[in-house]
């Protein structure tokens, strides 16, 4: 494929921003990539792994003359590196993010940047539980979904450009309000987030009565909540204090709901758990169906 920008920066160098980079050379994406972290450490490890073209050791360096620029940096501090970045930034280049949260991050980052500049903030929904410069790979985004979520009034030949770039990395593209984008991250992911950590934590508590039990016997479903629970801290963090409108909303449904199961269990209704359940395992056929996830046993894990 010929690239679709001739010059790329990332900034932060973490899952999201190395898988990028590795799809980006898979696919001649993209001419000449730069790169950029905070720390030294993270610094050093991407140029020894050969992580994008040219390590810079300033945000500033990095973006300049870049045609696209990526903020993938934890949500919390996505207007910190816009402010550091702003007057730096090419005239007509394009700034985008991979937050997973997206109102706050237009208010923190669209006061730092020009007119000349097309901010077009996106969200690969695609992701693992591990974190830094050495846990991407290329293949990440393949089959995914990528949403745009432009502010109004968004240059259109700039949001399809970088639709195009998304897709050349194999996934599929849709266009998203901030709002709604939130909302619906609530519920199929910041949500099941967080009860993933109180279901650990409950368990933690736990195993200081039983010992060993809980480890030993993980395979019974509790195996996949650690899997979500071993989520980087900074990152969920800044994600429930962003999104916290749309978070506090669906936790009250979800609260709701899980008093009906408690009350169903408490008076022996049968009828109606099993309806419940019923309804719940039709949209795993749903998921299945649309090509987001395995049909094998226990994701096809051998053990
Ligand atoms: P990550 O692996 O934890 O990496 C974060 C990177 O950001 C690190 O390189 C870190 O540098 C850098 N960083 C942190 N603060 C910075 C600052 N002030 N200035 C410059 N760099 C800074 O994170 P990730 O999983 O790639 O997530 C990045 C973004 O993608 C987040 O906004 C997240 O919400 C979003 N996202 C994540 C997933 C997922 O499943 N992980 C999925 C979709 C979207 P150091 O290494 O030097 O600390």
């Amino acid at each position: 494929m010929s690239p679709i920008y001739d010059r790329v920066a990332l900034i932060g160098l973490g899952l999201i921003a190395s898988s990028m980079f590795w799809g980006m050379k898979r696919d001649g994406l993209a001419g000449h990539v730069t790169g950029y972290a905070r720390s030294s450490e993270t610094r050093d490890t991407a140029r020894r792994i050969g992580l994008c073209d040219t390590i810079c050791d300033t945000a500033a360096e990095a973006v300049k003359d870049a045609d696209l620029v990526v903020l993938a940096v934890p949500v919390g501090v996505m207007g910190q590196v816009a402010k550091e970045i702003g007057p730096h930034l090419k005239p007509g280049a394009t700034l985008t993010d991979v937050g997973s949260v997206k109102r706050q991050v237009i208010e923190d980052v669209s006061p730092h940047i020009s007119e000349t500049v097309h901010f077009v903030p996106a969200h690969p929904l695609a992701g693992t539980e591990h974190s830094g410069p050495e846990s991407g790979f290329a293949s990440l985004f393949d089959k995914r979904w990528c949403l745009l979520v432009p502010p109004e009034g968004t240059d259109s030949a700039a949001i399809d450009r970088l639709g195009q770039f998304w897709e050349g990395l194999g996934s599929f593209t849709d266009v998203m309000e901030p709002d709604h984008h939130d909302l619906v991250l609530a519920v199929t992911s910041h949500c099941p987030h967080l009860i993933a950590y109180t279901m650990v934590g409950v368990a933690d508590d736990l195993r200081r009565v039983t010992d060993s039990e809980v480890i030993k016997y993980s395979a019974a479903g509790f195996r996949d909540f650690t899997r979500i629970a071993a989520s980087d801290p900074t990152m969920w963090r800044d994600v429930f204090l962003t999104n916290k409108d749309a978070t506090l909303e669906i936790l009250g449904r979800f609260t709701e709901e899980l008093f009906a199961l408690q009350r169903a269990i408490r008076q022996g209704d049968g009828a109606f758990l099993h309806e419940y359940f019923t309804r719940t395992r039709a949209i795993r056929r749903g998921i299945i169906e649309a090509g987001q996830d395995t049909a094998a046993p226990d994701f096809g894990r051998s053990r």
